[in-house]
């Protein structure tokens, strides 16, 4: 038999899912990794053991499922974004931690940098923000001796997580990232498809040093023989983000994906042209699988399934996650009441920070049902705002949503959304798209699939939803959100 492996290396978790050349999952195994706060809004991880944590999954997957390292013929990577390292181009060793996403240490900087907002826009796709990676390269590089040292001796490496895991299971030979990563790291320009001189000079970072920017589906090179005990190639690379949309099959332009997670990310493919959002939303690259390249429009809701574990540990309303539905269920309506979960302000298309959360049309009669009910139609609600955005953008009506995620898992949250948003909801089979994304570029790079179409048939819809309701309710129903929106933004 012959297998591939997907590393998944996420924010909290590194995962290795062994899948066979039919798409099928044979063994997967996760560890978890620490979690650093230096400092309030610093966020950090050790290299040493994310590398360690990869090792030891793709390990124990293999050993779970018996399989030989001469019946694996690939690797795909997937990865949380953004997060950059740096570390010796002769030693390996990592200068300082990784900087994780998350990490709010130059929002400061950021802010400083605002008269130049709008050129970055244009030339990234993204919003000044400390979130992407160059404000964070540039950090490391005024900060920390070793690497400034290391620059001068030109022995400094500096990537995001993909490219410091290829780096390290080649055992140095590969040095590349791929245009979903690139993407994200505000000194891409997604135009040019290069790195931005004018953003390495704004943010001081020698263009020189950062690594080779290669398709999702490409030959990045092999793994080390001594390092892993197996030689395979690196086959298929994309942004966790990016790579659960192709894992969506969203191959189209228009084609869009909604992951339902503490939070809620909607990637939509936009196809070869890049999309300039006039309603909030972020422009980045896809996964390429051709020479032509392929752009996504982007937006995420802060708070999603986080709202109901709100209503588990803090309302105590319900005792788990999934008891939600049956409690919304028992109540024909919310009787009026909507809440709004801006406890972080609200992200896509808002991006208003001061946004404040809250709960109205309360009367006597509103009790806990009511309450879930409106928290899990909320998550529709902030969804659907994303979706219309990108409508706008787009000038066409989105018809079919591609779903996944721990919250897809309430059919009445699915219901609600087709009916607010006036499409099908297609929920497929294997909700695990991030990893099934870089097995498919990898797949396809070793020709294991003719063409998109033949992938298409590996996942189908398990189950879908269609809308329900009349215009006339579902206008009723969103004039009563912005209304509660309007209170929130107040
Ligand atoms: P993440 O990857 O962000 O950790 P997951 O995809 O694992 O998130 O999804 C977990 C989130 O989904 C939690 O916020 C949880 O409250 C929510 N969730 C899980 N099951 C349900 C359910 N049946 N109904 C509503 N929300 C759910």
């Amino acid at each position: 038999m012959k297998y591939i492996v997907v590393i998944d290396q996420g924010t909290t978790s590194s995962r290795a899912i062994l899948y066979d050349l039919d798409g099928k999952v044979v063994a997967q195994a996760q560890q978890e990794f620490k979690q650093i706060y230096p400092q309030p809004g610093w966020v950090e991880h050790d290299p040493i053991d994310i590398l360690s944590s990869v090792r030891s999954v793709i390990s124990t997957a293999l050993t779970e499922a018996r399989v030989k390292h001469s019946e694996l013929i690939g690797m795909g990577i997937t990865n949380q974004r953004e997060t950059v390292v740096a570390w010796d181009k002769i030693t390996g060793e990592p200068v300082y931690n990784a900087i994780v996403w998350q990490c709010r240490r130059t929002r400061n900087h950021c802010l400083e940098l605002k008269e130049y907002e709008h050129e970055i826009l244009k030339r990234t796709g993204l919003k000044l923000d400390s979130y992407f990676s160059a404000s964070k390269i540039e950090w490391i590089l005024k900060h920390v001796v070793q690497a400034q040292k290391l620059l001068t001796e030109q022995r400094l490496c500096i990537g995001t997580i993909d490219t410091y895991l290829m780096w390290q299971l080649s055992g140095g030979r590969i040095y590349k990232t791929d245009y979903t990563n690139a993407s994200r790291t505000m000194l891409y320009n997604i135009h040019k498809l290069e790195w931005d001189s004018y953003l390495c000079d704004m943010f001081e970072v020698p263009r020189q040093i950062l690594p080779q920017v290669c398709p999702s589906s490409d030959f990045y090179g092999n793994t080390d023989k001594e390092i892993l005990g197996f030689e395979v190639p690196i086959c298929g690379v994309a942004g966790d983000q990016q790579s659960a949309l192709f894992g969506q099959c969203c191959f189209t332009k228009g084609d869009l994906k909604v992951t339902y997670g503490t939070g809620c990310f909607l990637l939509m493919n936009t196809g070869d042209e890049p999309l300039s959002s006039k309603n909030g939303l972020i422009t980045s690259l896809g996964c390429q699988t051709t020479t032509t390249p392929s752009y996504v429009l982007e937006g995420s809701v802060f708070v999603g399934g986080a709202v109901i574990q709100w209503l588990r540990d803090e309302l105590k309303i319900i005792s788990s996650a999934a008891e939600s539905e049956a409690l919304a269920r028992t109540v024909s309506d919310t009787n009026g009441v909507y809440l709004v979960p801006a406890f972080v302000g609200l992200g896509a298309p808002y991006w208003n920070f001061e946004a404040e959360g809250l709960i109205t049309g309360i009367t006597r009669g509103t009790n806990r049902a009511h309450i879930a009910r409106a928290a899990l139609e909320a998550i529709a609600f902030e969804v659907n705002d994303v979706i219309t955005a990108m409508q706008k953008d787009l000038g066409v009506d989105i018809l079919t949503i591609e779903v996944d995620g721990g919250a897809v898992e309430n059919n009445f949250l699915m219901e609600f959304q087709a009916d607010i948003s006036n499409a099908t909801i297609a929920r497929p089979k294997n909700r695990e798209v991030t990893a099934l994304g870089a097995f498919y570029l990898a797949a396809l790079a070793l020709h294991i699939f003719d063409d998109l179409a033949e992938i298409k048939l590996k996942n189908p819809i398990e189950k879908s939803f269609s809308p329900r309701v009349t215009k006339e309710e579902r206008q009723n129903k969103l004039e009563g959100w912005n209304k509660a929106i309007k209170k929130s933004l107040l």
